[in-house]
């Protein structure tokens, strides 16, 4: 068995359980009543009439093959399990069946580079903002956004919402903790990258695909003795796309485990942010320029 077909055994189990009509209309009768934490749990009998069966054998013998994985029996009577309502959440973010109906988007931001309109392109459920006077890719940034995401947003609000929750994904994954599954991340800094063009920032998680790669100042967006320090000398983050801020000098001071110092320079001060090969602060200084 390959590295992909095991980790692909316990989703096939999970995938076939609903290849069959009855169940996936018994999970389907309990999402339609499912209100999260507020969810009433259904009666048996109002189960199986909700589904139509009056086979009750052949009702509790598919009733039983979802039972713990897509749901639970309760005193009162069966609820979704956290399983069962995720897969319908990524359902209803994804829309897989869905064909987006917006590929190309105008968010009325110029190339920082050479002034002309920016476009967004959203392929693949991937957004970015590309320039297509001097070719570029800006801010090298292309982050997933599920279709769900088009929904009821401007052009404009479509890369706010992108921006955001690339930064909050980022921080979070920074902090240890994958924004899709939960499980832990594996971080690492490419020291040897500081000079080069290739994102020296590489995140991913341990158990499902999530993976980033990115520049120095994004994944510590969400740290709020950043955001203090930063504001000290000028920087407003909360209204900044991201390669409109400064972008900060990076030093490896120590290559054993690697510390990285990044600097970052206004006519207002300077901030050195000290972190290490986890891509934990260390230390944050501020020198704020005396005002004349
Ligand atoms: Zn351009
Ligand atoms: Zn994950």
């Amino acid at each position: 068995m390959t590295d992909g077909e095991g980790r692909l055994a316990q989703p096939r189990d999970a995938f076939a359980l609903l290849s069959h009509d009855l169940r996936l209309e018994i999970l389907l009768a309990l999402l339609s009543h499912w209100e999260a934490v507020d969810t009433e749990p259904q009666r048996y009998s109002e189960l199986m009439r909700a589904v139509g069966m009056e086979d009750s054998g052949k009702f509790n013998y598919h009733l039983d093959r979802l039972r713990g994985v897509y749901l639970r029996k309760t005193d009162a009577g069966y609820v979704p399990t956290a399983s069962a309502t995720a897969l319908y959440r990524a359902v209803l973010a994804h829309r897989p069946t869905a064909t987006p109906d917006r590929t190309h988007l105008d968010p009325g931001v110029d190339c920082p580079r050479c002034g002309a309109g920016l476009a967004g392109v959203y392929e693949r459920e991937f957004f970015s903002l590309r320039c297509g006077s001097c070719d570029s890719v800006v801010g090298e940034f292309t982050y997933p956004l599920p279709k769900n995401g088009l929904a009821e947003r401007t052009d404009r609000e479509v890369l706010e919402a992108v921006y955001d929750r690339a930064r909050e994904h980022i921080g979070l994954a920074r902090r240890g903790q994958c924004p899709d599954c939960g499980g832990t991340t594996t971080r690492t800094v490419e020291a040897s990258a500081v000079t080069e063009t290739e994102p020296p920032i590489h995140i991913d998680c341990d158990t499902c695909t999530w993976t980033v790669r990115t520049g120095f100042m994004l994944p510590f967006l969400t740290d709020a003795r950043v955001l203090a320090a930063l504001d000290a000398v000028g920087v407003a983050v909360e209204e900044c796309f991201p390669w409109e801020l400064p972008n900060p000098t990076a030093t490896v001071t120590d290559t054993e485990p690697a510390e990285v110092d990044l600097v970052v320079t206004t006519s207002e001060g300077e901030v050195t942010i000290t972190t290490d090969s986890d891509l934990s602060v260390q230390e944050i200084r501020t020198d704020c320029r005396a005002s004349e």
